[in-house]
């Protein structure tokens, strides 16, 4: 059973009197240890099909499974520690508490479960690359550096499945560059299975496989592996979208 399966949703939000459809029908599989980007314009429905994957909001019709279990017979309570205990979270804005240190940051969900601080959370800040800067608070930390314990924090439950939402959407070239090689080696060394939301194909690019949406449906969907560059998969891209 793969891990994230997302079967013919659907999703309208209603806004000051009309219908705003975001998503008309959309499936997609995810399998274990893939790392899948949806690449698609503004308001195309991307971050609406990732939180309908992590379970933050409900599809109108449609099914939703994450790491063999449906979430929508669940009730909220079970949600809450489903999605804990499942998947990883990590937005544009890193959402770190400025007060705490990064190592702090990491390991509060461990805090907010009232679960024993093991050894993991020095494991995996060295495989941030943070273990220097474990001290820090966010602000004597640089943007990468912050998205990289967000990263952290969302990985301190060892969730199955990550899902970022423009992960890099605030960062520089250099620390979008780190988030992503980040990224990849959580996929490919950790057995992680990453969703991410991007609209840059030299992000995308770090993937192993691409769907692009428009207008509230999948119109393409490819392996990165066949492309010698970004700049393939950006025309492939723009071909899908057009
Ligand atoms: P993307 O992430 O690709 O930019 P979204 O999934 O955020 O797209 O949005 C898809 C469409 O749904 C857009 O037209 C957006 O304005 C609308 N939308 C998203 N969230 C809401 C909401 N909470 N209420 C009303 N409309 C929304
Ligand atoms: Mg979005």
């Amino acid at each position: 059973m793969s891990p994230l399966h997302v079967t013919n949703v659907h999703k309208t939000y209603r806004q000051g009197g009309r219908d705003v459809r975001a998503l008309r029908g959309v499936s997609v599989d995810v399998n274990r240890g893939q790392f899948l980007a949806i690449m698609g314009a503004s308001g195309s429905g991307k971050s609406t099909l990732l939180h309908l994957m992590g379970g933050l909001t409900k599809p109108d019709s449609g099914e939703v499974s994450v790491d063999g279990e449906a979430l929508a017979p669940m009730s909220d309570g079970k949600l809450t520690r489903f999605r804990r205990d499942h998947i990883g979270l990590v937005f544009q804005s890193f959402n770190l508490i400025p007060t705490l240190s990064a190592r702090e940051n990491v390991l509060l969900p461990l805090r907010l479960a009232g679960r024993p601080i093991g050894d993991r959370v020095d494991e995996i800040i060295r495989t941030l690359g943070l273990f220097d800067r474990r001290h820090h608070k966010p602000d004597a930390l640089s943007g990468g550096e912050q998205q990289r314990v967000a990263i952290g924090r969302a990985l301190i439950n060892d969730p199955a499945v990550i899902l970022a939402d423009e992960p890099t959407g605030n960062l520089d070239s250099v620390n979008s560059k780190a988030v992503c090689e980040l990224l990849r080696d959580l996929c490919v060394m950790h057995g992680k299975t990453i969703v991410m939301v991007t609209h840059e194909p030299s992000v995308a690019a770090y993937a192993s496989d691409v769907a692009v949406i428009k207008d509230g449906l999948l119109v393409d969907r490819f392996p990165t592996e066949v492309f010698s560059g970004h700049g393939e998969l950006a025309a492939r891209y723009q071909e899908a979208v057009r």
